[in-house]
């Protein structure tokens, strides 16, 4: 019963870690699934306490700094542990099924804050939401998001998609369905950072994918080398000869900026701009 015990935890490791892969049972390994338990206990609490917030982060014109759009981006604090970071729990939330409802609430909050920003009179610029390739299955997504849009009365026009890259490329039909059908809402659909995966430009341009944010370790590298230019002015050009327009991501000194704009990068997103903050601090910006 231990031996299979044992195997089984190795097996549950090597499925939530990204599957086609082996995983030795230790003692860790346990360990480790104690952990992941508790905080899938506390996740599903999260659920129905509503400890979700989302942060938003600007995304400027590169040339004019021009507010443009902003990144909603999920926020857990537990009473306990305090903030959870996402590279923590959407990772878990992904392998347990629980960021369909997740995604749910992140979709209802950045419709209610465009909502409530339009009664203050807020300029409204359009808002991005991250889903994750789980949130896309049996449309998912394009169900969720109508009926938000209709429920706080706020047009497809005001709602942005972003899907990694490495999420566009597994099983494809599921996927592909969901973004024409959210293209036709007119919705605008960004590819998250780009760079990671292996998927080429065509391909993103058959998709007709709209926007492409480049990974903040290609803009990390703009400054280091002179391979880390070329490499974003390949991105560049190739993505504006396919129509798509370009993101910087992850900008944090004034010199990767000048070079942004030297490199004819259409917008950029970082800390260097504004770090995400919550949505009342961002109707002052
Ligand atoms: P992402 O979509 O690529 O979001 C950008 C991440 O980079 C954010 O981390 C943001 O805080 C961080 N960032 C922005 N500017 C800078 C910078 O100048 N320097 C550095 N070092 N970091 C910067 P965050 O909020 O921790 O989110 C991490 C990832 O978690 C996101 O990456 C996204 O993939 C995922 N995520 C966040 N919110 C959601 C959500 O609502 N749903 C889903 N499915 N995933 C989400
Ligand atoms: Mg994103
Ligand atoms: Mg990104």
């Amino acid at each position: 019963d231990e031996l299979m015990r044992r195997a089984d935890a190795a097996m549950y490791e090597a499925k939530t870690t990204g599957r086609d892969m082996a995983r030795f049972y230790s003692a860790e390994t346990d360990q480790r699934a104690l952990a992941r338990q508790t905080l899938e206990q506390h996740l599903r609490r999260a659920l129905e306490r509503e400890e979700f917030s989302l942060h938003y982060q600007p995304r400027v014109d590169a040339r004019s700094g021009e507010l443009l759009s902003m990144e909603a981006l999920v926020r857990w604090r537990h009473p306990t542990l305090g903030m959870v970071a996402p590279g923590e729990f959407i990772p878990l939330a992904e392998a347990t099924g629980l960021i369909v409802r997740i995604g749910e609430i992140v979709i209802d909050k950045a419709c209610a804050q465009l909502a409530a920003w339009r009664e203050a009179g807020v300029a409204l610029v359009p808002v991005s939401i991250n889903v994750s390739p789980k949130q896309f299955l049996r449309g998912g997504v394009q169900r969720q998001l109508s009926a938000a849009l209709v429920k706080h009365r706020v047009p497809a026009s005001l709602i942005e998609v972003e899907i990694t890259e490495s999420a566009m490329m597994g099983d494809q039909d599921d996927i592909l369905a969901e973004l024409a059908a959210l293209r036709a809402l007119g919705v605008k659909l960004h590819v998250d950072d780009f760079g990671t995966g292996y998927s080429s430009l065509s391909q993103l341009q058959r998709l007709k994918m709209d926007v492409l944010k480049v990974d903040r370790a290609f803009t990390t590298e703009l400054a280091n080398s002179k391979e880390g230019k070329v490499f974003f002015q390949a991105i560049v050009s190739m993505a504006h000869a396919l129509g798509m327009s370009v993101v910087a991501e992850g900008v944090e000194t004034e010199e990767q900026l000048a070079i942004l704009r030297h490199l004819d990068c259409n917008e950029v997103q970082g800390y260097y701009i504004a770090r995400p903050m919550p949505a009342q601090e961002m109707a002052v910006v």
